[in-house]
């Protein structure tokens, strides 16, 4: 894809995420990986009405190249792609259900969501917990980098998902699978559950490796 039809692309994902309630107001960003850089959504723009000649084009070290000023949270994405080399977009939302997840108490913070269908396991996995910071602080970028390590999305404490993928459809897949599967988890919070079993968790990660 040429960086022209990643704006367009990215201005397409936006508006489909924001028509279908998945991110609201000026919440949320997208980026792609490019080879020098990255392009992020800017700073208090709704995913609902991108313009793609004004989506910010940052350097390898984050400075603005083109493009309006980028997202306040453009260092989410930048950890995320010092942690996953192999990825090349990311999505981050506030997206209802998974901000709910965020939020409770007694989660596991190792693997927040109980393996409840194959497409999860398949298209998430494992989600890691990153404890609450306030905007801005510094220690936020250092634990999403670490916690990205160790999976393809993270969940920031009472406040929403990060998701990388090898393409901007597949982070974009990968974050309304797990926006879906949060609001299973709700449903089934207080309901006797069968989740997958460790062997079928297995099975399908030898199947369908990442
Ligand atoms: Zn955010």
């Amino acid at each position: 894809m040429t960086e022209r039809d990643l704006r367009e692309r990215i201005a397409e994902q936006g508006a489909s995420l924001f028509d279908r309630g998945l991110t609201a107001g000026s919440s949320g960003n997208i980026s792609v990986r490019l080879p020098d850089g990255m392009l992020v959504t800017p700073t208090n723009s709704c995913l609902g009405r991108l313009d793609p000649d004004r989506i910010s084009r940052l350097d390898s070290v984050g400075n603005l190249l083109s493009g309006d000023k980028p997202s306040k949270e453009a260092f989410l994405h930048q950890s995320m792609y010092r942690a996953r080399p192999q990825e090349e977009a990311i999505v981050h939302l506030h997206s209802t259900h998974s901000v709910a997840v965020s939020c409770l108490d007694g989660i596991d913070e190792d693997d927040v969501l109980p393996p409840i269908t194959a497409y999860y396991v398949m298209r998430v996995g494992t989600l890691p917990l990153v404890p609450y910071f306030p905007p801005g602080d510094d220690s936020l970028a250092e634990a999403v980098e670490k916690a990205a390590g160790l999976s393809r999305a993270v969940l920031l404490s009472n406040h929403g998902p990060v998701v990388s993928g090898k393409s901007l459809d597949a982070a974009v897949n990968s974050t309304e699978e797990l926006e879906e599967t949060a609001r299973l988890f709700l449903l089934l919070r207080h309901e006797q559950t069968r989740f997958l079993t460790e062997q079928q968790v297995s099975e399908l990660q030898a199947r369908f490796p990442n």
